[in-house]
C-alpha cells in the first residue's frame, strides 16, 4: 500500500525531505512526534520575546523592555509541555534563560528596532504554487522606508558557513514565492536574522531567484509523491543524524522503519493505552 501524500509543504519540510528522505517520512508521513529539545525551545522562546517587542510602540523598543518581553514569554511558556517537558533542573532552567537573555541583546546588534514596520507576526500563510499547497509562518512581515514588503526569518542556531548561505536562504525565498501569491507583490527583501553569531544574511529576489524556487519546489513535490508511491524513503546518514530523534527506526542505526509506520498508524487511530512514544523516542536520542 502507498504513502499518503502529505498534505503541504512548508519550508522546513523541504530541508528535511532534502536532508534525509526517510526522517522526512517518520516526522511528516508517519507522524511520528519528536521530544522537545532545549535548543528549539529557546528558539520557541526568543520568537516568543520578539513577537511582543514588535507590538510595543516603536520608542519603547529598548534592550530592557525586551528583556521584559522575554520573562513575559518565559511565564508564559513555564507550563506548555514543550518546555516541561525538558525537565530542566535549577541550574540548566538559569542557562536556558540567561542563553536566551544573549540572544535577545544581540538581535539589537543585528538592527534597530524602533524602525521596524511591521504588519505581521508569526504570520500564517498557506497557498497553491504550481499545484503544490504550501504552507508556512513568517516571523515578521514589514513595510520598509519605501513601503516595500521585507521578510525576517530569526535563527537562534549557529549561523552557516558561506558555502551554505544559499541552502538557508531557500526557506526565506519560499516565503517571498507565498507573499508573492497571496498579495500579489515580490517582497524587495528577503532576511534571516542569526541571533547568535550575530549575523544577518539579506537577499533580494529577483525573476530568477522565483523561478528557482518554483523549480526546486516542483522537484521535491515530484520527488516525494515518487517516494510515496514506491514507498520508497531512504535514509542519509550525516552530521544531522546527532539530532534525529528517530534513530529506534533507522536501519542506519539497526532499527526497522516497519515499527515507525505501525507506531504512526496507531497514533493516527488515537489509541489511548500505548506507551508514550515521545518517551520511547526520547530514550533514543543521541548524546
Ligand atoms: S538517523 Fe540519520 S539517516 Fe536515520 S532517519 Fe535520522 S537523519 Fe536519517
Amino acid at each position: 500500500m502507498a504513502y499518503p501524500l502529505p498534505r503541504s509543504l512548508s519550508p522546513s519540510k523541504v530541508s528535511s525531505f532534502t536532508d534525509c528522505a526517510l526522517a522526512f517520512r517518520f516526522s511528516a508521513i508517519d507522524r511520528l512526534p519528536e521530544p522537545p529539545t532545549v535548543a528549539a525551545t529557546r528558539g520557541t522562546l526568543v520568537h516568543a520575546a520578539l513577537e511582543r517587542l514588535h507590538v510595543l510602540d516603536p520608542a519603547e523598543r529598548t534592550v530592557d523592555a525586551a528583556l521584559g518581553c522575554l520573562d513575559e514569554a518565559a511565564a508564559a511558556l513555564r507550563d506548555d509541555p514543550e518546555y516541561a517537558g525538558l525537565d530542566l533542573g535549577d541550574d540548566e532552567a538559569a542557562a536556558f534563560h540567561a542563553e536566551a537573555a544573549d540572544l535577545v541583546r544581540n538581535y539589537f546588534r543585528l538592527e534597530d528596532p524602533s524602525t521596524v514596520h511591521a504588519i505581521g507576526l508569526e504570520l500564517k500563510v498557506e497557498a497553491e504554487v504550481d499545484g503544490v499547497r504550501l504552507r508556512g509562518i513568517i516571523d515578521r512581515l514589514e513595510l520598509d522606508a519605501d513601503g516595500e514588503l521585507v521578510v525576517t526569518d530569526y535563527k537562534t542556531g549557529s549561523a552557516p558557513s558561506t558555502q551554505h548561505e544559499r541552502k538557508r536562504l531557500s526557506g526565506v525565498h519560499i516565503y517571498s514565492l507565498l507573499c508573492e501569491q497571496l498579495l500579489g507583490r515580490r517582497p524587495r527583501i528577503v532576511q534571516l536574522l542569526y541571533l547568535k553569531a550575530p549575523l544577518a544574511i539579506t537577499t533580494r529576489p529577483t525573476d530568477r531567484s522565483t523561478r528557482g524556487t518554483r523549480r526546486t519546489l516542483g522537484a521535491v513535490w515530484q520527488a516525494v509523491e515518487r517516494a510515496c508511491e514506491r514507498e520508497d524513503f531512504r535514509p542519509q546518514p550525516s552530521h544531522l543524524c546527532n539530532y534525529c530523534a528517530f534513530q529506534a527506526y533507522c536501519p542506519s542505526f539497526g532499527g526497522d522503519p516497519d515499527e515507525a509506520r505501525r507506531l504512526g498508524e496507531v497514533l493516527a487511530a488515537g489509541a489511548a493505552d500505548e506507551p508514550s512514544p515521545s518517551l520511547a523516542l526520547a530514550a533514543t536520542r543521541a548524546p
